[in-house]
């Protein structure tokens, strides 16, 4: 296998023997700083909002890139400098986009439960849309946007009632769901909001999930939501912004297909092209999702009766995808394997003290050993931005490769870290 160049992608390939990002020797990070640690491709991150961009340039349409999926201020510049908004679910996310110089009017906020000091700062800040949830929370920020002399330019979040064929955590456009207006009451949410003095209603805003891989529940809810825009045409109100949410899906297993951005606009373009709106798009996983991946250290391997564990440096506090989601993801070692060792069937597991711990059930891969570097791909969305202290461990550093230069754009937290803020009695 030596010298050959095996792709993973375009941007995370073997050569030589050794896998790299780009131009970078993945071993020659891992030496450096150490494992476990988050890397990123910043021109898969760049190809994959241009991917986007292009796929909707025959519409007026503004990219706000959800933020909590990666909100890593590196990241988030280098999609601020191609252009793309944000979209924020909570003050701290809103922080964030600021402080890298996304202007505020193409900032849109989602949330179910925004605080009156979110609503404040979001209203103050002048951001473009306020996605609102419910009536109380358009109660609120009229009276919010009153005591500030402004006026309150938003969105309604509308449920459309459709199952998106995902894993029910990450489902939000049931009936059943917490998100959203649902649809049989929105015509009447509007009609409050328009006699609702300090609030300019401009947009509609549908959001139904994440991971999705089929675009019927796209079309659908969009079916639904158009006619929506047409009925409130007729009775007077006039929407500027049609906010069609994130949700498309990435491939995490091979030979599983997600659409592409072309195959996901060529579908939805039909229904919206006639529209007098201008579209805003919210993709997060489908931007950073296959632009990271998470290296990590094989610590021991420990055979017993029925299982063979591969016990690594990385655990579920920092990618908990598996845990809560029963998550697949591709884990492949740092150099190609070689013919003399065997594939056996492992469980890749972490050192934190639950069950629920693990990477991989029942894996073949080749027989590994301590100090073997393994990556876990697909990692760049929900990984690091999902990630905690449990077990009182710092938080992994992550790194950003650019051509053939590596950058270390957050530090791995140390011991003094895990202690900030608190105070002995
Ligand atoms: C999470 C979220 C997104 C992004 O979802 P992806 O599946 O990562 O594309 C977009 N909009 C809203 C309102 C969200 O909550």
């Amino acid at each position: 296998m030596n010298g050959k160049r095996l792709t993973v992608n375009d941007y995370f390939h073997y050569k030589g023997g050794d896998l790299y990002c780009e131009g970078v020797r993945i071993e020659e990070i891992a030496k450096e700083i150490a494992t476990p640690f988050y890397l990123y491709s910043q021109k898969s991150i760049i190809d994959n909002y241009k991917a986007f961009d292009e796929a909707f340039k025959e519409i007026d349409h503004l990219i706000c890139y959800s933020y909590k999926a990666n909100s890593n201020l590196s990241i988030c510049k280098v999609l601020r400098e191609e252009g793309s908004g944000a979209d924020v679910v909570s003050g701290g996310e809103l922080y964030k986009a600021l402080k890298v110089g996304v202007e505020p009017k193409k900032i849109v906020f989602s949330g179910v439960g925004k605080t009156a000091s979110e609503i404040k700062y979001a209203l103050k800040e002048g951001i473009l849309l306020l996605n609102v949830e419910s009536i109380p929370e358009l109660e609120l920020t009229n009276k919010i946007a009153g005591k500030l002399k402004k006026k309150a330019s938003l969105a309604l979040r509308i449920n459309p009632d459709i199952n998106p064929n995902t894993h029910p955590h990450i489902s939000t456009g049931l009936a059943k769901s917490k998100f959203g207006i649902e649809i049989s009451g929105a015509k009447e949410a509007y009609k409050k909001a328009e006699e609702l003095k300090n609030i300019e209603t401009m947009g509609i805003h549908m959001h139904i999930g994440s991971q999705i891989t089929e675009l019927e529940p796209f079309v659908d809810s969009l079916e639904k939501i158009v006619e929506l825009i047409k009925e409130l045409e007729k009775e007077g109100i006039k929407l500027r912004y049609l906010d069609i949410g994130g949700g498309l899906g990435i491939s995490y297993k091979k030979g599983e297909k997600a659409p592409t951005p072309k195959e996901f606009a060529e579908r939805l373009l039909p229904l919206i092209k006639e529209l007098k709106c201008k579209i805003i798009l919210e993709p997060g996983r489908a931007i950073v999702g296959n632009a990271g991946i998470l290296v990590t250290k094989v610590l021991y391997i420990k055979k017993t009766e029925e299982k063979n564990f591969v016990i690594v440096d990385a655990a579920m506090n920092d990618l908990i995808r598996p845990t809560l989601y029963n998550a697949y993801h591709e884990i492949i070692s740092i150099k190609p394997i070689t013919g003399h060792r065997s594939p056996i069937t492992v469980d890749i597991v972490g050192p934190v003290c639950e069950s629920g711990d693990y990477f991989a059930k029942n894996r073949e891969l080749p027989e590994l050993k301590f100090g073997d570097l393994l990556t876990i791909l697909d990692a760049g969305a929900y990984g690091f931005s999902m990630s905690s202290n449990y077990n009182a461990r710092p938080k992994v550093a992550e790194v950003l490769v650019e051509k053939d230069k590596y950058h270390i754009i957050k530090k791995r937290e140390d011991y003094e870290d895990l202690v900030r803020g608190e105070e002995l009695r």
